[in-house]
């Protein structure tokens, strides 16, 4: 069924977006929550189980301490308030990834309360993402219906379940509904959980890997006539695990019901499903009356964290990634945007450990985000698999900044390096590229050219040093490019006394 779209900007300048998201990440603790099974990624089927991770009668969880410390981590790195105390709660449903019909989960009383994220926005400006708590909960397991057009359970000749994800370790992270994002939504959104993806991997309490489905969102989207008015109804596009994903549901949501509310119609309160074409397709109704039957889990025990273990997990932080990024912006002199460069192209990393390792900052940015950049594009690799190393990069700066390569020379070393002909050094060896520094032989040239040019030569002589271009082209055409152009001009400049 084709959706009525109203156009984007349209949409946005009629309409009030406002978004909410609920994010979950999986925690990337040794053992389940609530029982000693090993959390492994890729491994067999139902092997990763026990009794208390299919939920058998009579067994009994216990807390994964882990579990408790990582979520606190996270909660005081989202400036969030880390409950006194916090207790589980049954959420009960019934679905086949979930055997014993019920998920433990938190409701009333949940481990981090309020809290927000600033996000850095494509224009410079920062956007504070309202946090109103997060919790932690088990993971159900994991369904595949077999035989269906698109892997849903329509149309499946049947299902297989694998309970080896039962009881991995989640934190839900709910958003307060953002407001004052107009046509951002999508940008701000997607920010957000870059930014949770950044901080969870600084804390070392996830992988942060979207691909792996350790970073999964619901996406709630809703209009209003304007920012005074009261929020509009709102739809929940499940599971959405994709940066590109976040940002085309919250887009395309916002046309869509751009379209309904202006010719007069009502927005259904539902749950969405996110389609690969970057659409979402209607889900079930869902009301406000939606009851889980929330109740006290009778088998875990209230946690009760001290206040000196709490202080204590906020000193044991490190520093945090927007902190981190400002600080090596500044020290490394770099625009915004040039800064917002490196860390979509993931260079941040590759780049601090090349200056660390001595590298010039100007000189590691530019090789990483140029030709060898260019290379892992063109080869479909990522910066880390490039066949170039970090001393590698140090090393071609350090024969730029010694004088003996100049750039276009190290380029070709580059090259060299990257078809596997060795390091920069051996390169330039093996290749014969490196300037000639023999100031006698290029006094020689500049003479020479001097007197195959006489008009510049008049020029020069008359203190016209712009006209030294002609002069430095025939040195280096005669050095086959193997000369310092800056040296040059001053043996030039010596040469008529300027
Ligand atoms: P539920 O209990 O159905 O999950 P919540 O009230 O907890 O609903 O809200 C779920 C998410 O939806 C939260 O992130 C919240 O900020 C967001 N949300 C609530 N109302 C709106 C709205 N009108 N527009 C956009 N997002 C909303
Ligand atoms: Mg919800």
């Amino acid at each position: 069924m084709a959706e009525e779209l109203m156009d984007y900007d349209e949409a946005v300048s009629r309409f009030d977006p406002v978004i909410g998201l609920e994010v979950h990440v999986e925690l990337s603790t040794h053992t389940k929550i609530f029982d000693g099974a090993p959390v492994t990624f890729g491994a067999e089927p139902n092997t990763n189980i026990t009794p208390v991770s299919l939920g058998l009668p009579g067994s009994l969880p216990v807390v994964n301490e882990k579990v408790v410390e990582y979520a606190a981590k996270l909660g005081l790195a989202l400036d969030a308030e880390i409950a006194e105390y916090s207790t589980f709660a049954r959420k009960n449903y019934f679905y086949p990834d979930l055997d014993k019909a019920y998920q433990i989960s938190q409701s009333e009383y949940p481990l981090i309360i309020g809290g927000h994220l600033d996000v850095d926005l494509p224009d410079g400006s920062t956007y504070r993402f309202p946090i109103e708590h997060a919790h932690i909960e088990e993971d159900a397991g994991k369904n595949t219906h077999v035989g269906g057009s698109d892997g849903r359970i329509q149309g499946a000749k049947y299902s297989l379940v694998d309970y080896n994800r039962a009881g991995v370790p989640l934190v839900e992270i709910v958003s307060e509904p953002a407001t004052g994002v107009g046509a951002y939504a999508p940008d701000i959104a997607g920010a957000y959980v870059r930014s949770i993806r950044d901080l969870v991997r600084a804390l070392g309490v996830s992988e942060g890997r979207m691909e792996r489905g350790n970073i999964r969102a619901d996406v709630n989207v809703s209009l209003r006539e304007s920012p005074d008015a009261p929020l509009g109804t709102r739809t929940e596009t499940k599971n959405v695990n994709s940066f590109r994903g976040i940002e085309s549901t919250i887009r395309f949501e916002i046309q869509r019901q751009a379209a309904i509310l202006a010719r007069g119609g009502e927005i259904l309160q539902e749950t969405r499903h996110y389609e690969e074409d970057g659409t979402t397709s209607p889900g079930r109704v869902k009301s406000d009356a939606d009851d889980y039957r929330y109740f006290p889990e009778p088998d875990l025990v209230p946690l009760t964290p001290s206040r000196q273990w709490v202080e204590s997990l906020r000193d044991s932080l490190p520093e945090l990634p927007r902190a981190r990024r400002h600080r090596l912006q500044e020290e490394w002199k770099l625009s915004d945007a040039q800064m917002r460069d490196i860390v979509n192209a993931g260079a941040l990393d590759l780049i601090e450990q090349t200056v660390e390792a001595g590298a010039s900052p100007a000189g590691a940015r530019k090789w990483w985000m140029g030709d060898i950049a260019r290379f892992v594009n063109e080869h479909e690799l990522t910066l880390e698999q490039a066949p170039v190393t970090v001393a590698d990069v140090v090393e071609l700066d350090g024969l730029i900044q010694s004088g003996k390569l100049n750039d276009k020379l190290a380029r070709q070393a580059l090259a060299g390096v990257l078809a596997g002909e060795g390091t920069p050094a051996q390169v330039a060896a093996a290749r014969g590229l490196e300037i000639v520094q023999d100031d006698g032989e290029l006094e020689r040239l500049v003479e020479e050219a001097i007197s195959a040019n006489p008009k510049v030569a008049d020029k020069l002589a008359a203190g016209n040093m712009k006209a030294a271009g002609a002069i430095v082209g025939y040195v280096m055409k005669a050095t086959h490019g193997k000369a310092d152009g800056a040296h040059i001009q001053e043996l030039i400049a010596k040469h008529f006394g300027l």
